[in-house]
């Protein structure tokens, strides 16, 4: 099932949310589908009778080199330019429809709720999508501002969706949130009885600590285990090849100072995000 939603969608993240909604667990859910790849996705979607609408637009996506960008402009549908479709889709066909509209009135708390997250993340989303809009429209440094201390339930890793894995779809309005926990523990149970392989991996790769940085960076450091404030760890990944991935390579540990703050051989780097997902 797993590898079949795979073949089509071409993304771990992307399968799974459709795999929740023909489980029931997702009302609804709103994907971005690459022009060359959407009659083959809207075929799947009539084929397993699920309901959707299309975006009255199209986004191109910025920072092409990015695996996941959560930037993108909206260009009118018959542009030239090859982009995105959003697409929304759900089993009921009046939902698919209702978060098309609720997207075109700009109600992102409303929308939120009705693709499934908790009320309290759709309400962190809204207060914070004017700053975040601006920037990357990304807000795990804002979930992580929320959140006491830095270390987490693997469940709320969201930062690794930047390597295509994640149990949640939404930013967390803190790591600790309850609700979102409940979700992932959800998303888990499902992915389980399909895949209890691809679920094993899943947990093991959310497992792990995270540097986050806007603008340079993201890095998964595997096997990690903390000792007093020193962070030891066996392996990494790395959205960018950059100086922070040489020197995070190269180091025998970093030492964390606060959440924002960590020291590198005797560097000290600032304004980053760091957790550890246990
Ligand atoms: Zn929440």
């Amino acid at each position: 099932m797993l590898q079949d939603l795979r073949k089509i969608f071409q993304s771990n993240i992307k399968s799974l949310e459709i795999l929740y909604i023909l489980e029931g667990i997702k009302p609804s859910a709103r994907i971005m589908v690459k022009e060359e790849e959407k009659d083959k996705i809207l075929d799947f979607f009539k084929e397993k009778g699920l309901n959707y609408t299309l975006s009255d637009f199209k986004v191109i996506k910025q920072d092409r080199d990015k695996v996941y960008s959560d930037k993108g402009i909206k260009v009118p549908i018959d542009s030239e330019k090859k982009g995105y479709f959003f697409v929304y889709v759900s089993k009921d066909k009046k939902l698919a429809e209702k978060a098309k509209n609720l997207e075109n009135e700009n109600k992102h708390k409303e929308l939120g709720i009705l693709l499934g997250y908790p009320k309290c993340c759709a309400e962190f989303f809204e207060k914070h999508f004017e700053e975040e809009s601006k920037k990357q429209n990304d807000f795990t440094l804002s979930s992580l501002k929320n959140s006491d201390g830095f270390q987490f339930p693997f469940y709320a890793n969201i930062a690794a969706r930047h390597f295509d894995l994640a149990l949640l779809n939404h930013f967390p309005c803190s790591f600790n949130c309850k609700d979102s926990i409940e979700l992932a523990k959800k998303h888990l149970a499902v992915i389980e009885k399909y895949d209890k392989e691809a679920a094993g991996i899943i947990k093991g790769m959310l497992e792990g600590a995270i540097v986050y940085t806007e603008g340079n960076g993201v890095f998964l450091l595997r096997r990690a285990e903390l000792e007093h404030n020193r962070l030891y760890y066996k392996g990494i990944m790395a959205s960018k090849n950059n100086q922070l991935y040489e020197s995070l390579k190269n180091a025998d540990y970093i030492e964390i100072i606060n959440k924002n703050r960590l020291r590198l051989d005797d560097l000290e780097i600032k304004n980053v995000g760091m957790m550890l997902f246990f």
